[in-house]
């Protein structure tokens, strides 16, 4: 119980220095900075890029249509969403959702590093390009680095301070949106994760 309640306390300083952040540009854009949602005691952590519309409007991550597809991905292998943890790379929206510039990512990653640190996932699955990126270099799995469309759904182990963690790429659920196909790539990657349950 201690080491919840630690964690929580934890999670809580960040998100307060979230909320007030101005290191770089976006806040001066931004309605809600989005820090993050889930359980701190989870085995998996999924990283996606950056708030879009709805998730700037009231603060929580994948709340819009991508995020409807991750929680049915979810469920078609048994997680619920209060089991994981979802944060973004950058935890401000990008004007009209663009891409995240170098210095935005330098300047709001060191929260996700805390969060990775604080949670200890056993498993952390990047979405998208932007997020397997970094998590590949911060890894020490730069020179593995390709196109997402030829390592996802592959395990990649690494050592980290605190114990091995398996590092998982995976397309962005937002591909789904607007082609079905990608949808089914999505749930056969997604079939891993039923061997990392609570
Ligand atoms: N896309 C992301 O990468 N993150 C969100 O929180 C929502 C959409
Ligand atoms: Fe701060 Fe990150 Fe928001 Fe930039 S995107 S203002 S670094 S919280």
């Amino acid at each position: 119980m201690i080491e919840i309640s630690k964690r929580e306390k934890e999670i809580e300083k960040i998100k307060e220095e979230v909320l007030n952040c101005k290191k770089c540009s976006l806040y001066k854009t931004r309605t809600y900075s989005v820090v993050g949602e889930g359980s701190h005691q989870a085995k998996i952590i999924f990283i996606g890029e950056a708030p879009g519309f709805n998730e700037d409007k009231t603060g929580y991550p994948f709340c819009g249509e991508a995020g409807k597809i991750l929680d049915e991905l979810l469920s078609s292998v048994g997680h619920r969403r209060e089991d994981i943890y979802i944060a973004n790379i950058l935890k401000c929206r990008p004007p009209q959702n663009r891409n995240p510039k170098t210095e935005e990512i330098e300047a709001c990653a060191p929260y996700l590093e805390k969060q990775i640190e604080i949670i200890k996932p056993k498993v952390i699955c990047t979405l998208g390009n932007y997020s397997t990126a970094y998590i590949f270099e911060k890894y020490g799995l730069k020179d593995q680095i390709q196109g997402i469309s030829k390592i996802h759904g592959k395990i990649f182990e690494v050592k980290s301070l605190f114990q091995n963690i398996k590092i998982i790429p995976l397309y962005h659920p937002a591909v789904a949106t607007y082609n079905p196909n990608m949808k089914e790539i999505l749930k056969k990657d997604f079939q891993i994760l039923k061997d990392f349950k609570k």
